[in-house]
């Protein structure tokens, strides 16, 4: 079975079943807005999970995506490849069986199902993204950052500079770094 983007599964079939049933669906090229500045790069696929428990649902996800962000060195943009798990319990906000407003306040941080039964696996997705954010994503392992002569990023294409161009602290450096083999051979 294939959900249709934004990730909402309507569940009030399943909350009529006994205890251990099971739903499991397709993702395929989902979208959903990120919190903060964070954007997709790539839609999201994966698969989810959703069992009948006694007190609601749960919900066992598996999802791959990519988001947008900066190298940490080099300042181009790039795109992070992010894989996320979500294992979570989500409630009804109303009971299945009267429709009564169940309490909320006994587990405030708990997820909650809509009043049509409906669980926003968007809402939880957004959250595991954002926690999985990398705090200084590299475009490349050993990306070799930028030039602090001109401000262009090193590697292949960067041509050397001249020596009279060099920052007199970096020339500093190099003639201390002469010294330093000079010594020890
Ligand atoms: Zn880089
Ligand atoms: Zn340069």
């Amino acid at each position: 079975m294939t959900a249709p983007a934004p990730l909402v599964y309507p569940l009030a079939g399943l909350l009529g079943e006994p205890a251990g049933t099971e739903r499991r669906y397709d993702i395929n090229g989902a979208t959903i807005a990120l919190p903060d500045d964070l954007h997709l790069a790539e839609p999201i696929d994966g698969t989810v999970r959703i069992t009948r428990t006694n007190r609601g649902v749960y919900v066992d996800a598996k999802l791959s995506t990519a988001i947008g962000g900066q190298c940490s060195r080099c300042l181009r943009d790039i795109e992070i490849p992010t894989t996320v798990e979500i294992h979570e319990e989500a409630l009804p906000s109303l009971d299945p069986l009267t429709g009564h407003r169940l309490a909320t306040s006994v587990e405030p941080d708990v997820a909650r199902l809509s009043d049509h039964h409906e669980l926003d696996l968007g809402a939880l997705a957004a959250e595991a993204i954002a926690l999985g954010e990398p705090i200084a994503p590299l475009c490349e392992l050993d990306c070799p950052g930028l030039c602090v002569t001109c401000g262009a990023r090193l590697g292949p294409d960067h041509v050397a500079h001249e020596e009279d161009e060099i920052d007199p602290r970096l020339a500093a450096l190099q003639a201390f770094r002469v010294d330093g083999e000079g010594e020890s051979e």
